[in-house]
């Protein structure tokens, strides 16, 4: 087996990593949301390469990244009009448009889609990188499917390791979950695909017509017809099991004493949740944003921590916590204890 180079995001390393895309490798890049594996979106080999080394089922489709607003003409048949407005106020950023594909993009760019979800990073090193291709990026996150995302390049490595050429380390990633996913209905609609840091309050902004779709927060059915693919799949699915505890600190601290046993880890936001209780506690963070920042980190440290069964404190859901409760929520795999 061969070595994944981890490289740098200086100038060398971002032409070095433009070189092997252009030679249709594939490779990790960090954004500001997560870590993705890239590879050229119009170069359907260099695509099936993406899936072949996350083992990504064929029907899931990759988010295309730009540098540049008008790279998006050549992706695209029709631009909403909606679509000019949230480019306007978010990007570049982590906001994901899904828009009807030109015959340019592959279908197994779109997973055999006929529509494409399009992003601008605001990351510099990941627009360095796809400036220097000249072509638009195609990109997942790049861990292992089923895995939680990665949010720095220690985290892609341990997944893609032998996998991939190489990795450009950019430092670990400021949001911290992957971005949020809209669609266009009607003139002035969004559909909410995936919740992620650009939130439900911030699309409001744009439009009063913001619809939650019900992917967000129920459980799909693997055979679903569904907007958004991504969300039907196992995902972000630690070792452990985890189960979500809603309520507040002292209603958690009562719930762990009197159901909590050698096997239990806790996950939460301060210290003062485990005020008194002899258990192993991982902390995630008090703000919404904070814990979007960590939650993928911690699932992976609960790993190599060995846990087996883990209460989690309910992050909440409104703002950037509803991307963070959407991503527990699988994690979970649902479970969820209301007090
Ligand atoms: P990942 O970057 O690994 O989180 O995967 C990208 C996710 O974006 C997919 O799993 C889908 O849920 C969503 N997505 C990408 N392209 C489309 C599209 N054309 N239509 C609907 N959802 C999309
Ligand atoms: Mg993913």
């Amino acid at each position: 087996m061969f070595e994944t180079k981890i490289l740098g995001r200086d100038d060398k390393s971002v032409e070095y990593a433009a070189e092997l895309l252009k030679r249709g490798e594939v490779v990790g890049i960090p954004t500001e949301t997560v870590y993705g594996l890239g590879a050229n979106a119009f170069d359907e080999n260099a695509v099936r390469k993406i899936f072949e080394a996350k083992g990504r089922p064929a029907d899931n489709p990759l988010i295309v990244h730009i540098s540049e607003l008008s790279q998006i003409e050549e992706l695209v048949t029709e631009i909403p009009r909606l679509a000019i407005s949230c480019a306007e106020k978010f990007w570049a950023g982590p906001l994901t448009m899904i828009m009807p594909k030109s015959p340019r993009i592959p279908m197994a760019t779109s997973g055999g889609l006929d529509t494409v979800g399009i992003r601008m990073p605001s990351d510099e090193t990941a627009r360095k990188i796809i400036s220097a291709c000249g072509f638009p990026i195609a990109a997942p996150s790049a861990n292992l499917s089923g895995s939680p995302s990665p949010t720095s390049a220690q985290h892609v490595f341990n997944d893609m390791n032998g996998r991939i050429p190489a990795i450009v380390d950019g430092g670990y990633c400021c949001v911290g979950v992957e971005s949020t996913v809209i669609s266009f209905e009607g003139r002035d609609g969004i559909r909410l695909l995936r919740p992620g840091f650009i939130s439900v309050e911030d699309l409001k902004e744009v439009t009063e017509n913001v619809l939650i779709d019900k992917g967000v927060l129920a459980m799909l059915d693997e055979n679903a017809a569904v907007s958004s693919p991504g969300m039907k799949y196992k995902h972000y699915a630690p070792k452990a099991e985890i189960t979500l505890i809603e309520g507040n600190s002292e209603q958690f601290r009562n719930f762990v004493k009197e159901n909590g046993n050698d096997k239990t880890t806790l996950m939460i936001f301060e210290d003062s949740d485990s005020a008194g209780l002899d258990f192993s506690a991982v902390c995630y963070g008090k703000t919404s944003e904070e814990q979007a920042h960590k939650l993928f980190d911690v699932l992976r440290e609960l790993d190599n921590m060995g846990a087996h069964q883990v209460y989690a404190r309910c992050p909440a859901k409104n703002g950037v916590g509803l991307a963070v409760y959407n991503r527990l929520l699988r994690a979970a795999a649902f479970r969820v204890i209301k007090l």
